[in-house]
């Protein structure tokens, strides 16, 4: 049967762009939410050029407080090296709100302070769960996901910043921490625990800091069932997060485009198939995690000496073999990291 009707639960990322989207391949969806106004959740805010020109909402400009023309490594020795890429801090809550504006301009329906209490209580053909990580629609559909808690303080600080900034040290994160300049405010966070964000900020020393909020959430990752019926699920609901960079806002993206074109050809049971065999969801991701969390500040700081100051997308194979040798990793760690980081970067930010 063709979808006609499409009922969307939830209006942060992964809602609003699907919601964007279906109405560019000329439906007209329903997006419902519980919050009385839209306010984004927790989140480091930051995305790439590249994911951002896939949105289709034109007018995003407003919403990128900050600039990068690259993100930047930071090893525990202080080593550092690049991924060359245009990227953003974004403002999501009014982003959010312009993206919620232009989705109802364009003839789709907005139904705030609506919370969705049953799924069985939806009419429509097609359900999407876009309702974040502790999903109603996901329980209906039968997704189990592994979740890490992110913790950030949105700060002030005359802090000089080198592009966003992501510090790969064990003593703080099993993962990694986080300075993302956004505009006037730094964003800083990292995978873990409140107590060890503590210790980075003391031990960054933040200059004129003034800390401006204190929050937590949960990141979740390795979804494992993502449709079931007329229920489909997206964004953190769906568990599409990237599980090496938790970079869950591109994912959004990728996976709207697959769901689009599945409603479009009449062929939403392949819904499922087509996302868990796209690099968003890499099966290599599994065991590029377990790698990465790992690898010891000892080793991290070898590695930096020798990635120092280089760009990771155009590593050369003498670099690469140069960590092999150096005992830093196993070959096939190291082919599973390189491949892991490669989707990453393409997919995730
Ligand atoms: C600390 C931290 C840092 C992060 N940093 C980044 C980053 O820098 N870049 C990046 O790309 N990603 C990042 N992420 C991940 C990113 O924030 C999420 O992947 C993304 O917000 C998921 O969007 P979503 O729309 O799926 O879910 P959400 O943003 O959680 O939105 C879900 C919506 O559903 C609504 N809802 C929930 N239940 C119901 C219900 N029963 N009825 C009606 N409505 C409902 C909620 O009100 C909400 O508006 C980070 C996450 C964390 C926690």
């Amino acid at each position: 049967m063709a979808v006609r009707d499409i009922t969307i639960v939830g209006a942060g990322p992964a809602g609003l762009i699907t919601g964007l989207k279906l109405l560019e391949a000329g439906f007209t969806p329903t997006i419902l939410d519980k919050q009385q106004e839209i306010v984004s959740t927790l989140c480091g805010e930051g995305l790439s050029a590249d994911a951002l020109a896939r949105v289709p909402f034109q007018d995003w400009s407003a919403y990128a407080p900050q600039e990068f023309s690259h993100a930047t490594f930071i090893f525990p020795n202080g080593t550092r090296a690049y991924a060359q890429k245009k990227c953003y801090t974004m403002d999501r809550t009014s982003w959010f709100r312009a993206m919620a504006a232009e989705f109802e301009q364009r003839g789709g329906e907005l139904r705030l302070g609506t919370k969705v209490e049953r799924v069985a209580d939806l009419k429509a053909d097609l359900i999407i769960g876009a309702d974040g990580p502790f999903s109603l629609v996901g329980k209906a559909v039968g997704n189990r996901m592994e979740h890490i808690g992110g913790v950030q303080y949105r700060v002030r600080s005359s802090y000089a910043f080198d592009g966003m900034e992501f510090f790969i040290d064990k003593r703080y994160s099993p993962e990694y921490s986080w300075i993302f300049a956004k505009g006037k405010t730094l964003n800083v966070g990292l995978l873990g625990r409140q107590k060890d964000l503590e210790k980075f900020i003391a031990d960054r020393a933040l200059p004129d800091l003034e800390i401006l909020k204190k929050e937590a959430y949960n990141i979740p990752f390795f979804g494992t069932k993502i449709q079931e019926g007329n229920l489909v699920l997206t964004g953190d609901a769906a568990g599409v997060t990237n599980p090496l960079t938790k970079g869950g806002m591109a994912a959004c993206i990728h996976v709207a485009e697959i769901l689009v074109d599945c409603v479009l050809r009449d062929k939403v049971g392949e819904y499922q198939q087509r996302v868990f065999s796209h690099p968003v969801m890499a099966p290599e991701y599994r065991e590029a995690l377990r790698y990465f969390r790992e690898i010891d500040n000892s080793s991290l700081d070898k590695a930096g000496a020798m990635l120092n100051g280089r760009d990771l997308a155009h590593l050369d194979r003498a670099t690469k073999l140069k960590i092999v040798v150096g005992g830093l990793t196993h070959p096939r760690k190291m082919r599973t990291l390189m491949k892991a980081s490669s989707y990453a970067n393409k997919y995730s930010w």
